[in-house]
């Protein structure tokens, strides 16, 4: 057994997180609400559960040299840029989590990246199917699709008469390009000890209730579409898109490294439509995604490269422990 503990709040991937640690021989710890401590009691995944009031008494923990966490959506989430302020080491680069949550940095280092985007539109010029995102809409609730300038106007009003949006959520809004393509997700991983990115798995979000409408006539009964996530579906992709969804990771890790250096580290994420002629992403997470815990077996693509079962969270305690082994390890917490 290795003294270091690997951490994360009770929410998200940490099942897989704790599991993936222990077997690689760490030692677990779970900060959790107080209602969640059952579900960590009942999978044993945590040698030690501490409940908390709330997440931002994470906050209030002193750094411990012994102790690694590694950070998720729900963390994100949670405590914003405050995240900035934990004292306990973190597996990844923080700054990277900052950039995924602010939307213009967000697209910012995609379009650094070369990666293609969808187009901003403007309220007054909508001539195409388009999707309206507030702010700090999470997973997609709230957002409408239309495809004019008069639609736009009459759904705002619509909202703003049910108090659902607010002046700031209009003038925050985001317009975009309605992409007309099948969703994808692909788990990446920066290794520094390998100087590689690995893609370790793949994924599509399961939408409510957009993943719905299909079992019935939108001509009959047109339905808004909702982008709510609730679950995760395996997926492989297509072997000749391999080539560009490998090269996407690439792009980005490296364009990462000039606007945050030292750029992503670890895990994330490039959330990607794919259409009939190209890949178009929409956001790219900084951290180890839910869809990962399809694969606490390994993926079929993990299994290719590592001959192993191999999760993202496990890949994450095997990185930490050669890390140590090369007395590395600083250059992969922040
Ligand atoms: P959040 O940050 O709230 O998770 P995202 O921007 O990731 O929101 O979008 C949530 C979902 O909305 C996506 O998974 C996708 O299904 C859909 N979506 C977002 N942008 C577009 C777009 N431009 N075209 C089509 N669908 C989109």
């Amino acid at each position: 057994m290795n003294n270091l503990i690997i951490s994360t709040i009770g929410s998200h991937s940490a099942l897989q997180i704790l599991f993936g640690a222990k077997q690689e021989n760490f030692n677990t710890k779970v900060y959790c609400l107080k209602d969640r401590d059952s579900l960590y009691r009942r999978y044993p995944v945590a040698n030690e559960i501490v409940t908390l009031d709330s997440y931002e008494d994470l906050l209030e923990i002193a750094a411990d040299s012994q102790e690694i966490f590694i950070p998720h959506g729900t963390l994100i989430a949670a405590l914003g840029d405050k995240l900035r302020d934990i004292s306990i080491p973190m597996f990844g680069n923080r700054e990277g989590m900052l950039w995924e949550m602010n939307r213009a940095k967000n697209q910012k280092l995609l379009e650094t990246a070369g990666i293609r985007v969808p187009r901003t539109l403007k309220s007054d010029d909508i001539t195409e199917l388009a999707i309206v995102k507030f702010p700090g809409a999470m997973g997609g609730s709230g957002y409408f699709v239309c495809s004019s300038s008069d639609e736009f106007d009459t759904k705002i009003n619509d909202l703003v008469s049910q108090n659902k949006i607010s002046d700031y959520d209009i003038k925050n809004a985001q317009i975009q390009e309605y992409v007309t393509g099948v969703t994808m997700y692909p788990h990446y991983f920066y290794s520094g000890i390998y100087e590689r990115v690995e893609m370790l798995g793949i994924d599509r979000r399961y939408e409510t209730n957009v993943d719905a409408l299909g079992r019935l006539s939108q001509n009959d009964h047109p339905v808004e579409p909702s982008y709510k996530v609730v679950g995760n579906q395996p997926l492989i992709a297509r072997e000749s898109l391999l080539p560009q969804i490998l090269e996407h990771g690439d792009k980005l890790r490296e364009a990462s490294t000039n606007l945050f250096a030292p750029g992503l580290i670890g895990p994330y994420c490039i959330e990607m439509a794919i259409t009939s002629e190209e890949i178009v992403a929409f956001e790219f997470t900084s951290r180890i995604v839910a869809g990962t815990s399809l694969y606490v077996n390994g993926s079929p693509y993990s299994k290719i490269l590592f001959n192993e079962e191999m999760s993202m969270a496990k890949r994450i305690a095997r990185e930490i422990k050669m890390a140590m082994g090369q007395r590395r390890l600083q250059e992969f917490l922040t």
